[in-house]
C-alpha cells in the first residue's frame, strides 16, 4: 500500500506528463498541494493540467489536489473524479504518486472525455485519509514524547492491517508505559496542530524545527508541522487539527526489529475502536465456546484444553509405535514370500487418516529391512494426508534410494530430499503410487 507499482513505460509517460504541466503556471507543486493547504477538505475542483493514458491505466496532472502522494511514511489517497454536465461521469483513482515534485494522479480505466482544462470534482475516500491522518499524528506525539527518554524514532510503517513505530535507544521497554501516558495527556490538552512554510535558511527554521531532513539542494520555504511545546518537524504528510481528534493512543504489542531496535505497534482513534470491536467480537466468541464470560477463566479453559491435547498427541504417538512393530512384521513376512517378484520392495500406504511421524516411519522401514535377513531392500511409506508423508529407506549401502528417492517424491507430488538410503518428502498424493514402486523396482 505504501508506493503505486510503477513500470518502466508508465515513468516514461509520468515524465511527459511532468513536461507538459510543466507549462501551466497553475499547476501547484508537491509540498504546497490543496491537502497539505488544507487537510481536512474531503472534495475539491480543479482543472487537469496533463493527461496521458496506457491500455490500462490514465494518469493525469490537476492543477491542485486534495489526493496526497506517498510520501514522509505515509501512504497515498484513493477516491474518485466527478466531471460531465451533472456530474455524470466518474471513475476511481487508485493513488498519486510524488514524481520529481509534480503530483500525478492514477485513475483505474481510461474514462472517456478527459483532457487538459476539463474541470473535474476530487472525491477523498475519507475513512481511508482519517485512518492515515489520526496514525500518522499519533506518530509525531509519541516519537516526541519518546525523544523525552532519549528514545529515537527510527522509521514507522502505516499500511491497511496497522501502524507502527521503530525506536532506537536504550530501556525502551522500560518507558513505554511513561511514553503512552505522556502522549495520552497530550491528545487530552487538544493543542491546535498547524503547518507552516519556512525558509531553511531562516533562523526561526534553524533553531526551532527538530527534524530537520531536508531533500538534497533544497532552498526556500518547506512545510512544518507544529504541536506547540511537542514537536515542530518537517512534514509533508497530513495531520489533525487537533490534537484530541486521536481520541486514544494505544501500544499495542512490541516487536524486536534489528539491534537496538524495538517495534511498537500501537493504534489511535478509529482504527483503535475497530479493534477494540474485533476483541469485543472475539471475546464474545470465547465466551459461548468456553461457556464463561470471564475472560481469565476462558483463557484457563483454552490453555487446559492445550494442554490435553498435547497428551493425547503423546498417546497417540506410543500407540503408533506399537503398531509400527506389528506393521513391519506383517511387511517382512509378506516381501520375503514375494520377494522374487518386488526384488525386496516393500510399498505400504499406512492411509490417509494416519499421521505416523518419521520415528514412527523409521521403526517399521528399519524393523522390514532387518526382516529381509541381509536380502537387499527398499521401504516405501506413505501416511496421513494434507500434507501426505512420503519415507523411503534402503538397506545400508544399496545406494537406490540416494539415487531415485527424490524422483520418487516428485512422480508422488511431493517435495523433500534426503541422504545416506533415507529420503523424505511431504506433500503429494497417492494416485502415483504404481509408477513411484515401478521406478525403484527397475533402479534394483
Ligand atoms: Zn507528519
Amino acid at each position: 500500500m505504501a508506493k503505486l507499482a510503477v513500470n518502466s513505460a508508465e515513468k516514461t509517460l509520468y515524465d511527459q506528463l511532468l513536461a507538459s504541466a510543466s507549462e501551466d503556471p497553475a499547476v501547484v507543486k508537491s509540498g504546497g498541494l490543496k491537502c497539505q493547504r488544507n487537510s481536512t477538505l474531503k472534495e475539491f475542483t480543479s482543472k487537469i493540467a496533463a493527461v496521458a493514458s496506457t491500455d490500462a491505466k490514465t494518469f493525469l496532472v490537476l492543477q491542485d489536489t486534495i489526493f496526497f502522494p506517498t510520501g514522509g511514511g505515509q501512504p497515498y489517497d484513493t477516491g474518485k473524479l466527478v466531471w460531465g454536465a451533472d456530474d455524470s461521469c466518474s471513475c476511481s483513482v487508485l493513488g498519486a504518486t510524488n514524481w520529481k515534485g509534480i503530483n500525478i494522479i492514477a485513475l483505474e480505466s481510461p474514462p472517456p472525455g478527459l483532457e487538459v482544462g476539463t474541470e473535474v470534482t476530487q472525491h477523498l475516500d475519507w475513512s481511508r485519509r482519517w485512518y492515515h491522518t489520526q496514525s500518522h499524528t499519533s506518530q509525531h506525539i509519541l516519537s516526541a514524547c519518546a525523544l523525552l527518554h532519549d528514545i529515537d524514532t527510527h522509521s514507522w510503517d502505516l499500511n491497511e492491517s496497522g501502524v507502527s513505530v521503530d525506536f532506537k535507544g536504550a530501556n525502551i521497554e522500560k518507558f513505554l508505559s511513561e511514553i503512552e501516558e505522556a502522549s495520552n495527556a497530550i491528545v487530552t490538552k487538544n493543542l491546535k496542530v498547524e503547518a507552516s512554510w519556512l525558509d531553511v535558511e531562516s533562523e526561526e527554521f534553524k533553531s526551532t524545527v527538530r527534524s530537520r531532513l531536508l531533500p538534497a539542494g533544497l532552498t526556500g520555504p518547506i512545510r512544518v508541522v507544529d504541536i506547540p511545546t511537542v514537536d515542530k518537524s518537517t512534514c509533508c504528510g497530513t495531520h489533525l487539527t487537533y490534537t484530541q481528534q486521536a481520541g486514544l493512543i494505544k501500544i499495542l504489542s512490541t516487536t524486536k526489529a534489528g539491534k537496538g531496535i524495538l517495534r511498537i505497534n500501537f493504534g489511535s482513534g478509529d482504527f483503535l475502536r475497530r479493534q477494540l470491536e474485533d476483541y469485543c467480537l472475539h471475546v464474545n466468541k470465547l465466551g459461548v465456546l468456553t461457556k464463561d464470560k470471564n475472560l481469565e477463566k476462558q483463557m484457563a479453559k483454552i490453555e487446559a484444553v492445550y494442554e490435553e491435547k498435547e497428551k493425547l498427541k503423546k498417546g497417540v504417538k506410543n500407540l503408533w509405535s506399537e503398531l509400527a512393530v506389528l506393521k513391519s512384521e506383517k511387511l517382512s513376512k509378506a516381501a520375503l514370500e514375494s520377494y522374487d517378484v518386488n526384488k525386496g520392495l516393500s510399498a505400504s500406504d499406512l492411509g490417509p487418516e494416519n499421521d505416523a511421524d518419521r520415528d514412527v516411519c523409521k521403526e517399521i522401514a528399519t524393523s522390514y529391512l532387518q526382516g529381509l535377513n541381509s536380502k537387499p531392500g527398499v521401504c516405501l511409506i506413505l501416511a496421513g494426508c494434507d500434507p501426505m508423508t512420503i519415507y523411503i529407506q534402503e538397506s545400508e549401502g544399496l545406494g537406490v534410494v540416494d539415487n531415485l528417492g527424490k524422483e520418487v517424491v516428485k512422480v508422488l507430488g511431493g517435495k523433500g530430499g534426503g541422504k545416506k538410503g533415507v529420503v523424505m518428502g511431504k506433500g503429494g498424493g497417492r494416485e502415483n503410487l504404481e509408477e513411484a514402486k515401478k521406478i525403484l523396482i527397475e533402479g534394483m
